[in-house]
């Protein structure tokens, strides 16, 4: 199937405005809803000049040294994702939802940036980089605090770097990933820690897909904001609404998995596509 059989005609914002006007949406949000806050959309339209693959489950559980390099890297990288700020169409969504035209709020992005810009009861369908999960006794626990203890037991390590990829990782070189420490679980004192999210290679916890699903069935029509939905974790929303005869929207830069069954279709920006929608619908807040 080729790419250009599955992308529709452009659509207009009337055809969105049409959707979003009747309630009870449903956003589901990846990575493109983030690069306008300087988080690089890994696998976009520039996903193939990563310079690196992203840690798998695999490896991070299997291999210590895998797993050390990614903390080395995430370390510095924390330090970008950590500073990224939600930008107009993040404080769009938020609009929607305020305005009360939304039935939920699902992101595949673990950023934080939806609830940083006040959006409420967000699915994060893969985790969130604020925390941390022990994989040896299960408890989670702050990243800031991890950073701090980091940054205690690593007072000069911090090479300079220029790609960070979504889930916090960074380039750095073999001799660089000596010098770094890591710490383990302060609540049992062994770990190893992981961030709390889900990794390629790595499955969805059960109960989280279920209230997704849950979220869809009541809803009046799904919308796909910033995704290419390569994954089957997102594209599977946009099946079952399919399924279930619930219409569809995708507004993303570059063709998607689900455009054959979207039923308006925007490739353009969302950070200029989504306040001009809240304004259409009028939900903009005084701010
Ligand atoms: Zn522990």
């Amino acid at each position: 199937m080729s790419v250009a059989e599955t992308v529709p005609a452009p659509q207009s914002l009337d055809a969105l405005v049409d959707l979003v006007a009747d309630g009870d949406v449903l956003v589901l949000s990846g990575a493109g809803l983030s690069t306008d806050s300087g988080i690089p959309d890994y696998r976009g339209a520039t996903g193939s000049l990563r310079r690196h693959t992203p840690m798998t489950y695999q490896t991070f559980t299997r291999d210590p040294r895998g797993r050390h390099r990614y903390w080395a890297r995430s370390f510095v990288g924390w330090r970008q994702i950590a500073a990224a700020r939600p930008n107009d169409g993040h404080r769009a969504v938020a609009d929607l939802q305020r305005a009360g035209l939304l039935g939920g709020v699902i992101t595949q992005n673990v950023d934080g940036l939806h609830q940083a810009a006040g959006a409420r009861d967000v699915v994060e369908l893969h985790g969130g980089l604020d925390r941390t999960v022990c994989l040896h006794c299960g408890d989670r626990a702050s990243r800031a605090e991890l950073d701090a203890r980091l940054r205690a037991v690593n007072p000069t390590f911090g090479p300079h770097t220029e790609e960070v990829n979504p889930d916090g990782d960074v380039e750095l070189s073999d001799d660089v990933l000596d010098g770094f420490v890591m710490v383990d679980c302060l609540a049992c004192g062994r770990g190893p820690l992981k961030p709390d999210v889900v990794f390629f290679g790595e499955t969805v916890p059960r109960d989280r897909v279920d209230s997704c699903f849950s979220l869809l069935e009541g809803a009046g029509a799904l919308l796909v904001l910033g995704s290419s939905l390569t994954v089957m974790s997102g594209y599977r929303f946009v099946l079952r609404a399919d399924k279930l005869g619930i219409p569809v929207g995708i507004v993303t830069l570059g063709p998607t998995r689900g455009d054959a069954k979207a039923g308006v279709r925007l490739d353009a920006p969302l950070g200029t596509v989504l306040p001009e929608l809240a304004r259409a619908v009028g939900a903009v807040a005084s701010r």
